[in-house]
This record gives structure tokens, sequence and C-alpha cells, in this order.
């Protein structure tokens, strides 16, 4: 069995769960054991002898007894060692003979008062049962299995052999029948035996395989957030100073550009605010992924927020022709949220509106009481999302048209980030739409009272 799990650390860790697998299966089967036990017992003190049944019930008790505080002792055990194992595998043969002896001395007893040609239905058939319920049941250990299976088979030699020594018949009797039978189903139990063996031993090299390549995944997971974060890390200080210095540049205060920079100006300008915006949400994501983004809870009025996040934002829009229009009664619903965090959440989906609307065309956002929320929402008459791309809009990294050749710029970042930073404020964020005609993307936050003057709570989420 050891050879099967390549390295030492291997071996030990198909050791342990065997233990525990033994165990848990022992334990959760020993009820039923004292009940057939007990039974048949209690029938062969009724049919034959008392004393002999009473003795085998202590015995049996007392074998239960020892297997219970054994397994117990394995599913307690938290730290495996080589000792530890060598422990318990030693507490198991012991249960393991006295509870095979016990049965098997039972079985014979029996037979002997029986006396022979007297086919023994009862202890072979005892004995038997025995067997299989340890195929079953005991097969985690070849050893543990060789030896209950070897103790019973004895036993079950033993009676048919014994009534061969005794009575002497000729090949024709049906005492020779009767071996011959045992002979069978032995071979039947053998069988049984070996395919729970290499059932169980498949089972456990598939799992050990499992969880091989989940730690691998882990592994490899948390190298690629690292490195993220670090290139992320590393990428934003150059790019701001880029970014920062074209823009002084662009504003004229070092004096106007000439006419012919005025044109690759900007698409440097443009794509440097692109990067800066690109490593800015890879590193959010990171924070947003390993639990790490600080919000400042506050119990404010959304329409304060969702006024100030649209006047900012109109200029943006006035550049496509495309009209923000806003609730004239935005006023008077209140919510727990961080400002910082749903100015970005909202200004994304303002960005999304426009990006994705026709010229000329009209933004819409408004604020209701939904179900013990406040809805703000989001609407254009854009391009629209298609039923199909549906399950991909919340994703990482995703957007409905990925070519190279797209349209619409972007990281696919922005709504996963939004998602996260909405279930953070125990909300929920959606949409509606229709292609061709335009979306409706809306966040729902549990809505508060208005609050009496209070300081803003810090809250690590
Ligand atoms: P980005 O806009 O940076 O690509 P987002 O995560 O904000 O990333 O959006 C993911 C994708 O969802 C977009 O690329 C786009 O395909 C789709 N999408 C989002 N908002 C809209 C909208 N209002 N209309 C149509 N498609 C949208």
């Amino acid at each position: 069995m050891r050879s099967e799990f390549a390295d030492g650390n291997g071996t030990l860790w198909a050791d342990r769960r065997r233990l525990r697998d033994y165990a848990k299966v022992g334990r959760m089967l020993l009820l039923q054991r004292i009940v057939i036990y007990s039974s048949a017992i209690f029938l062969a003190g009724a049919y034959y002898n008392w004393w002999i049944a009473l003795i085998t019930y202590a015995f049996t008790l007392a074998a239960e007894i020892y297997d219970g505080a054994t397994f117990r002792r394995i599913l307690v055990t938290r730290q495996w060692t080589e000792k530890a194992v060598r422990r318990s595998m030693r507490d198991i043969y012991i249960g393991t003979a006295i509870s095979a002896t016990v049965i098997s001395a039972f079985a014979i007893s029996f037979a002997i008062l029986q006396g022979p040609e007297t086919g023994h239905f009862m202890p072979l058939f005892m004995l038997f049962s025995a067997a299989v319920f340890a195929a079953i049941n005991n097969h985690h250990f070849l050893p543990v299995l060789a030896l209950r299976l070897t103790i019973y088979v004895a036993a079950i030699l033993y009676i048919p052999i014994r009534d061969l020594w005794i009575v002497r018949p000729p090949l024709s009797s049906e005492l020779w029948l009767h071996f011959f039978t045992v002979l069978f189903v032995l071979g039947f139990i053998v069988e049984c035996s070996r395919s729970f063996l290499v059932g169980y031993s498949n089972y456990l090299r598939n799992l050990h395989n499992l969880e091989r390549e989940h730690e691998r995944t882990k592994a490899a997971y948390k190298t690629k957030t690292q490195f993220l974060s670090t290139v992320s890390h590393e990428l934003r200080t150059p790019l701001t100073s880029i970014k920062g210095s074209l823009e002084i540049i662009s504003s004229g205060i070092l004096g106007e550009p000439p006419e012919k920079m005025a044109k690759p100006l900007d698409i440097a300008t443009r794509n440097a605010r692109r990067l800066a915006d690109l490593v800015n949400d890879l590193l959010l994501l990171q924070k947003a992924e390993a639990g790490k983004i600080d919000y400042f809870f506050e119990n404010a009025d959304v329409g304060d927020l969702v006024q100030e996040v649209v006047e900012r934002f109109r200029p943006f829009a006035d550049r496509r022709n495309i009209s923000i229009t806003t609730d004239p009664e935005a006023s008077g619903h209140f919510a727990r949220f961080d400002k910082v965090r749903l100015d970005q959440v909202i200004t994304n989906l303002l960005s999304n509106a426009t990006k994705f609307s026709y010229d000329d065309g009209e933004v819409r956002v408004m604020l209701s009481h939904h179900e013990g929320n406040v809805r703000i929402s989001v609407s254009d008459d854009g391009i629209g999302i298609s039923d199909a791309s549906r399950p991909k809009i919340f994703q990482e990294f995703s957007q409905v048209d990925s070519t190279n050749a797209r349209q619409f710029e972007g990281t696919g970042l922005g709504l996963n980030i939004s998602k996260r930073i909405v279930e953070a404020h125990g909300g929920a964020i959606d949409f509606t739409s229709k292609p061709g005609v335009g979306s409706t993307f809306f966040i729902d936050l549990p809505e508060e009272d208005a609050p009496a003057q209070s300081a803003p709570v810090k809250d690590a989420a």
C-alpha cells in the first residue's frame, strides 16, 4: 500500500487518511454491530446454551469498548507523527484480533454443541456474514483485513473439517459437499475483499492527486497575485509622473505647445490616463480579492452623492454630446455607504453608460425605494447587452467584445470591482438590457433612517 504514494509525506498522508476513514466507519457502525451481535448471541443462548452466550457477550462488549476507545483516539488526534500512526495501528490490530477471535470461538463452540452432521447453518452463516461485513467496512488496511479474514477463514474451515475428521465419511457424503461449498463461498469472500480494497486504494490515490493539484493551484494563484501586485506598484510611480508631465504640457502652463504636437500629445495623454486607470483597477482588484479594502461607512443621503458624481461627470458626457438627466426629487434616500467607494461605482456606471451610448444620446440617473433598499439606477439608450453575454458582465477582465479590433476602450474590471464594493455594503448590483435598445444598471443598498449627526465608522471588509 505504501508504495502508491511516492514521497514520505504522501505515505503519512495516506496512513492518516486510512486511519480516519477506518475510525469513522467503525464508529458509525458501532451501534449496528452491537445490535447484530446481541441478537445473534441471544438467539444462540435461547436455542443452545446460555452460559456460552453470556461469556461471548461479555467478551464481545469488551472488544467493542476497546475498539470504540481506539476510534475516538484516532478521530481526536490532530498532530499525526510516525509514532502516533504506529500506536494507532497497534491498537487496531489488537482490537481486530480480539473481536475476530471472540466471534470465531463463539461460532466454533456452537458448532461443537450441534455435533457433526447438522449442517452448522447458524455458526457458518454467522462467520460468513462477519467476513462479508469486514470486507465491506474494514478494507482500509490490507494487513488488518487479512488478519480478521484469516481468523474467520480458519474458523469457517475448522467446522466442516472437524466433522470430516470425526465422521470419516465417503466422498459421496453430504459432509464433503458442505466442505466444498464452504471452499466456494470462501473464494467469493476473498474476491469481494479484493475488489473493496482496490476500489478504496483507487479512491485514495485520486484524492491524493486532487489535494496536490489543489495545493499547486493555490500556490500558482498566490504567485500570480504577488506578481500582479508588484508589477502594478512598480508601474504606478513612473506612470503617474508621465501622466502628470503630459497634462502639464497639454495645459499650456509651460508655454503653448506647437500646433503640430497637439494630436500626438492628446494621444499620449489619453493613453497614459488609460494605463493609469488600468493599474489603479488592478491594484484595487488585488486589494478586493485579499479583502483588504478599507471602508469608511457613513449613514448619508445617497441623492447628494449621486448629484455630486453626475455634476463632476457631465463635462465628459458633453464631449460626446450625451445629456445626463437626474431625478429631480433625489434627496431623502439614506443608506450606510463609503462615499469614496460608492462614488467610484456610480462613476463606473456613468462611464459605461456614456461609452456604450450612441452620440447625442441620453443617460438617466434615478433614485427610488425598492423592497427596503435605496435603488440607484443608470439607464442608457445604447448598444445594450445580449442574454448570451449576461454571465460575463461581472467577471474579471470580461468584455462583451474582447477582440483586438474592439470599438470601446476598457479593462473589463470596472463592474467586477463595483460588484465587490456594493456587496461589501450589503447591497446588490444588477442590470436589465435589450440589445440595440439600451441598458439599465442598478445598485440596491439597504435603506436607513435619516441619521442623527454621527461620526464615520471605519470598517475593514
Ligand atoms: P470596461 O467598461 O472597462 O470594459 P466593465 O467591467 O465596466 O469594463 O464592463 C464590462 C463589459 O460590460 C463592458 O466591456 C461591456 O461589454 C459591458 N457593459 C457594461 N456596461 C454596459 C452598458 N451600459 N451598455 C452595454 N454594455 C455594457
